[in-house]
């Protein structure tokens, strides 16, 4: 859905094909989140899915923007509701991918990018496998995953210590993902997330709008 005007990308008066669901994991640190900035900068067809956190809000972050920021029993209420696609507790918090906004995107012919852990991951594979293409980003070293989560300087040196610990645990769900980028380079890394989401909306079962449009190639329309 297009978040300005919210109609459909259409071909002849007919959604041109079914939205994807781009899923982003890496360790913290590792350059998920940057990656994600610049791809929905310059992609108007991909909106970010943004989750509801029982997190508190970091410096610099916006309400509605990086996350919705809700309390522990909101976030209850909407799991019971079934208002969330995929949830689960990571680190000390709890997160969750609303549903509603992501259904209306696939629908419209929009990709939804989703910034999520290995266990929201593993849940929406088994929820909704053939709307997902995964990508797990690798760190190029541990020191440098290090020295990513010190500039920050967004959290404590004891969260830092703690996020580098959980690392090693987060890393180890790489096998689970579709395709792998060791992100040396951010640059490279954003070609190669580009040219996995170009192939991935070109897959046959997403080309929606072929049906029809092969069906008239050969009545000679
Ligand atoms: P942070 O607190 O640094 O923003 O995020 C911590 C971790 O939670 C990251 O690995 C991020 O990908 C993950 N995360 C953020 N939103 C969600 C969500 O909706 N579901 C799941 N499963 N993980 C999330």
């Amino acid at each position: 859905m297009n978040s300005q005007t919210s109609e459909p990308i259409t071909l002849d008066g007919e959604v041109s094909r079914r939205g994807l669901m781009l899923v982003l994991s890496s360790p913290s640190g590792a350059g998920k989140t940057t990656l994600s900035r610049l791809l929905l900068a310059e992609d108007p067809d991909l909106i970010m899915s943004v989750s509801v956190t029982t997190r508190p809000k970091r410096p610099g972050e916006q309400a509605g923007v990086d996350y919705e920021f809700v309390d522990r029993t909101t976030f209850d209420l909407m799991v019971n509701r079934r208002q969330l696609l995929e949830h689960a507790k990571v680190f000390d918090h709890y997160y969750g991918t609303p549903v509603d906004p992501v259904e209306a995107a696939l629908a419209a012919g929009r990709d939804v990018l989703f910034d999520i852990d290995w266990q929201g991951a593993q849940q929406l594979k088994q929820a909704k496998d053939a709307d997902l293409a995964s990508i797990f980003i690798l760190p190029p070293s541990t020191k440098e995953l290090e020295q990513r989560l010190k500039s920050r300087a967004q959290d404590s040196d004891e969260v830092v210590a703690r996020r580098m610990s959980e690392a090693s645990g987060e890393i180890s769900r790489w096998s689970d993902y579709d395709y792998i980028i060791v992100n040396h380079d951010v640059e490279d890394a954003l070609e190669q997330v580009r040219a996995i989401l170009t192939a991935e909306r070109l897959k046959r079962a997403r080309q929606t709008y072929l049906v029809n449009f092969v069906k008239r190639l050969q009545d000679g329309q």
